[in-house]
This record gives C-alpha cells, structure tokens and sequence, in this order.
C-alpha cells in the first residue's frame, strides 16, 4: 500500500493505492499560492488526511524536468529552480517509508501501465495543456541518463511555430491546448481555450476543421515516430485533447498505418483514454515498485 500524489497547478490530489488501482477516495487540496511552502503542505495535508502511518511510502509527480527528486523547472511553477523537492517532502512528513518525485505524465505512464496488469511495453501521451510522455520499456519507466528523457511532446513534427522548450515544430505546439490556440489565432481567431476550437470544428467550421486536420497530420507524425523508435504494445492517448479522438483519430491513425514500420504498427493497440485523472495518482505510487532512485539515476 501507497499514497500516490498529483500536484497540478491548482492543487494536489491523492489517493492510497493497491494493486494498480485506487484503494478509497481521491482527497484533494488547493495551494494558496504556487511556492514550494504552500504546495509542501498541501501535499502534507493530503497525505494526513488519508491516514499516512509512518511506514506508508509516498510517490508524487510533479508537472516539468525533475532529476532525482530535484524540480528543475516547471511550467506551472514558475519560481521553482532546482528545488530538492523529494528532500523538502522528506522532512516535512518525517516517514520511515520512501518518498519519491518524478515527471507528471512520466509518472502518468506508469499509472497506465499499471492500470494494465504491468504487462507489455508501454507509450503514453499526454495532451493536455502542454503536451507529455512516458515510456515503459522493459517493465522499467525510460528516463534517460538525467531524468529528463522521454520528452515525447517535443519531438520534431513539423512546421516553426516556436515551442516552450526553446524548439520549433515540436508535437505540443500542434496538439496541445496552447497548440490549438495558437493555430486558431494565425488564422485569426481570437479564441482563449483550446476547446473552443475543438466545439467549433463539431459545428462545421471550416477554420476549425482546418487547425484540428493540422493536430491530427502532427499526432498521426508523432504516433508514426514513437511506434517505430518503441514497437510498443499499446500506446494510451490521455488527457483533455484527446477527448477530441472522433476529429484527431480517424487521420492520425490513417497516417500512422500509411508510414509507419507494419509490424510494429500491426501490433500496437492504441487507446483513447480522456482524461484519466487517476493515472498519475496510481503511477505516483508505483513509483515505489520501480528499482530504487532506477529512473532517475545519473550514469
Ligand atoms: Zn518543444
């Protein structure tokens, strides 16, 4: 048994967890600020109010680069520089058990996975606001030699619209939701949310159609280089774009049989699982199954 913490950017949600799955409620708690102090003790608050004994290990995932336990950077805190978060929780809850902290949609990948049986490699993305990933490999979470590998949301795709990374062309600028804002607005539209664009195409707007054409042709690129560098068994589609599979499904996985390598593509099931909210919760956990400090190691 583990507690599994989610820290977004609003707050942080929790649950106990056994056996791939969540075991009782999901608790939560909003951060009166977005500072380490105010989101230290909401993830203490969370984690007292589900009882965490002192034996109970805790696994938690954070949005942005996070190497052994130290936040880099995060895009929805933006203050944080190389904060030793895995430390500071540490000390804070004062558990026999181990304390773990990686990448959200990392962790995300984990949870799937788990949610799976723990069976057969696994690739997931997340597109949300920005766009994540994870692999699992082996039964081993692929973090790189830093941490900061698997980046899945900033392969090349195509196009130069500029990305958050410091790249151009990368898969979030096209399918996330500041991706699709951003395409609405180089033609001309002045939308604030992602889901206006996807409301509209359901409507029949040319405009719309048109920018979720450009979304799925950058998905189904996307998908086509993840299968052939993974030969995954199922690739898991998460988060709030992909509530949009009946516009992005149809062509990303046109493109995606068309150009990928046919055994792998032949053999990868890809699921769309919307927002799957408890995958990070879940992974955070299993987290703790993982080797120790294995994903995150320097070598
Ligand atoms: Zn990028």
């Amino acid at each position: 048994l583990a507690i599994g913490v989610d820290i977004g950017g609003s707050g942080v949600r929790a649950a106990r967890v056994r056996e791939g799955a969540t075991n009782g409620p999901i608790v939560k708690c909003g951060v009166a600020d977005r500072s380490v102090a105010s989101v230290l003790s909401a993830v203490e608050e969370v984690v007292a109010e589900l009882g965490g004994g002192a034996d109970v290990g805790v696994g938690v995932g954070v949005p942005g680069f996070v190497r052994d336990g130290t936040v880099l950077r995060s895009p929805n805190f933006p203050e944080w520089r190389d904060v030793p978060f895995r430390r500071l929780l540490s000390d804070r809850l004062r558990l026999d058990g181990r304390v773990e902290v990686a990448n959200d949609a990392n962790v995300a990948a984990l949870g799937a996975w788990a949610a799976r049986g723990s069976r057969g490699d696994l690739v997931l993305l997340t597109l949300g606001t920005g766009v994540g990933g994870g692999v699992i490999s082996g039964g081993r979470l692929l973090t790189g030699s830093g941490g900061t590998g698997a980046e899945l949301g900033h392969i090349f795709v195509g196009g130069d619209r500029a990305c958050g990374c410091g790249g151009v062309g990368c898969l979030e600028t096209w399918c996330s939701t500041v991706g699709l804002v951003a395409a609405a607005r180089e033609v001309g539209r002045e939308v604030v949310h992602g889901r206006q664009v996807v409301e509209a195409a359901r409507e029949g707007e040319g405009w719309a159609l048109a920018v979720l054409d450009g979304a799925a042709l950058a998905l189904g690129r996307g998908l086509t280089t993840l299968v052939n560098l993974f030969n995954p068994a199922v690739v898991v589609l998460s988060g709030g774009v992909s509530q949009a599979s009946d516009l992005l499904g149809p062509p990303a996985l046109a493109y995606l049989r068309a150009h990928g390598v046919p055994p792998s593509v032949d053999s990868a099931e890809i699921v769309w699982a919307g927002r799957a909210e408890s995958f990070a919760i879940v992974g955070a956990a299993a987290l703790l199954s993982q080797p120790e400090h294995g994903w995150s190691e320097g070598r």
